[in-house]
């Protein structure tokens, strides 16, 4: 690691690091996802570790801190029943062991209070990035950010990254080219394109087919471009604080 890159990761952090960082850039970055099914080619922690990798580089950017990745994420409390293969609407998405999916409920519970203990260390922006996009998810990070606003100048930007799709283009799909290539450029020996399709069974499960046109290449244009997005709109939001207005009230 060259001596220039600071480090960004709240875990790694001592204390006198922490105070000066947080009093330069009062930005908490929140990388969100769960434990997964990604293909055979892509390991079960992507999406929350693809969440931590893009906050982590728009931080050595443009300043701010990063939480460790949270791998419990939602798919809806109908996942119980999908998960363990008993939903006979779907019966191709019979999952083996290895996601995990918890209540909608409580992960609105358990972000508010992350927001509340990351408030309490003095930030004034949260970004709650989610690696993980089914609407249950995205919802259940959108309903407690706009709760804690309520009462509270902490501004929380809820978003998955194709969401600061522009000038580059950001998609979203599922293990397939967008996912596969972001990932690749941030954990390239954790991605094991040998794999893609499935290799003992010729298909892809658990993964868009077009995870074949994924590339390194493609990964890193996106990783920076969604860096800058994250980096500067995190900028506006700190200089819209103001400690007197909650947000929910406007
Ligand atoms: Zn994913």
């Amino acid at each position: 690691m060259p001596n220039e890159t600071p480090e960004v990761r709240w875990e790694y952090l001592f204390p006198k690091e922490f105070e000066v960082a947080v009093a330069q850039c009062p930005v908490c970055y929140m990388p969100l996802g769960t434990l997964e099914r990604h293909g055979a080619h892509l390991p079960f922690g992507q999406d929350a570790m693809k969440a931590h990798g893009l906050c982590v580089r728009a931080a050595q950017k443009h300043g701010g801190i990063v939480l460790p990745p949270l791998h419990w994420g939602t798919h809806g409390w109908w996942a119980e029943d999908y998960r363990r293969g008993d939903d006979s609407e779907w019966p191709a998405a019979k999952q083996p062991p290895g996601s995990v999916y918890i209540h909608e409920g409580l992960l609105i519970n358990l972000l508010l209070s992350m927001f509340r203990e990351v408030e309490y260390a003095g930030f004034k922006v949260i970004v709650a990035l989610t690696g993980h996009y089914p609407g249950q998810q995205a919802q259940a990070v959108n309903n407690a950010a706009t709760q804690y606003m309520c009462d509270s100048p902490v501004k929380v930007w809820a978003l998955y990254e194709p969401e600061v799709s522009g000038e580059v283009e950001v998609g979203a799909d599922h293990a397939g080219k967008w996912e596969t290539s972001i990932f690749w450029a941030l954990y390239p020996d954790l991605v094991k394109m040998d794999r893609c399709p499935d290799p003992d069974t010729g298909l892809f499960t658990w993964c868009d087919e077009t995870a074949l046109e994924s590339s390194p290449e493609l990964g890193r244009e996106v990783v920076e471009y969604v860096a800058d997005q994250l980096g500067q709109e995190a900028g506006r939001l700190l200089a819209a604080y103001d400690p007197q207005v909650a947000q929910g009230t406007k």
